[in-house]
């Protein structure tokens, strides 16, 4: 997952990346203004937008109308220090998804920031299951069958990608943007590890998903022949 975080205060910024990257895994780029922000979210695919009020340059809300009016509908939280009940109603109404007021909870933003991912792919429960693949987002756990399978941070995060768009032809460069910020030197043949330590851990069978390689085009996840893939709660 991959977000854009828009805020000036720095040590803010910097302690809620910190917290995304560790605690979820998350690739976090920082913008300290709101044209740096609103430049970012035209440049790159995010999953979710953390978009402060108070900003030098472009505001908070011209940066929402200027993604919105773009016809882009990644979620995006508000954080703002105004009280303000009929300030959030009109941010709600320019299209912003959730907001938080200054000062908040770290646990309570990255809850809400795990929540609005899910909505913004329309998966409202925490788990996925394609055949007997089962992926826990809240417990970062995965299972085939009975059995755990073990996965570094990475390849779940590659998992869970996938899992979220059976059939879909998905590129290096798309899974490397997903993956990693752009501090973050890429490598495509990190991609190659990765994907083929996946195929090693999961258990080939008709039940399970299959990870196939199209040459020159990426990666493709092929549900079992049989079985549909469903989202439910454990
Ligand atoms: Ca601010």
């Amino acid at each position: 997952m991959r977000v854009l975080l828009i805020e000036d205060e720095i040590r803010l910024a910097e302690n809620l990346a910190t917290a995304f990257r560790e605690a979820v895994g998350f690739a976090v780029d920082i913008a300290n203004s709101g044209d740096i922000g609103a430049s970012f979210a035209e440049q790159a695919s995010y999953d979710l937008i953390i978009l402060d009020l108070m900003l030098p340059g472009l505001s908070g809300v011209h940066v929402l109308r200027s993604i919105r009016s773009r016809g882009d509908h990644t979620p995006i939280l508000i954080l703002t220090a105004i009280a303000d009940v009929s300030s959030v109603i009109g941010l709600l109404n320019d299209g912003a998804d959730d907001y938080l007021a200054k000062p908040f909870d770290l646990g309570e933003l990255i809850a809400r920031a795990k929540a609005l991912i899910r909505r913004g792919k329309g998966v409202s429960h925490p788990v996925l299951r394609i055949g007997d693949i089962e992926l826990n987002t809240l417990e970062q756990s995965v299972t085939q069958g009975e059995a755990s399978i073990s996965l570094s941070p990475t390849e779940f995060r590659i998992l869970e990608y996938f899992m979220h768009r059976p059939r879909v032809v998905i590129s290096k460069q798309k899974l490397l943007e997903h993956l990693y910020d752009f501090n973050w030197e890429h490598h495509s043949n990190v991609i190659e590890v990765h994907i083929s330590n996946l195929r090693r851990k999961l258990t080939e069978s008709e039940q399970s998903l299959r990870l196939e390689t199209l040459r020159g085009r990426g990666y493709r996840l092929h549900p079992p022949a049989h079985t549909h893939h469903s989202e439910q709660a454990p």
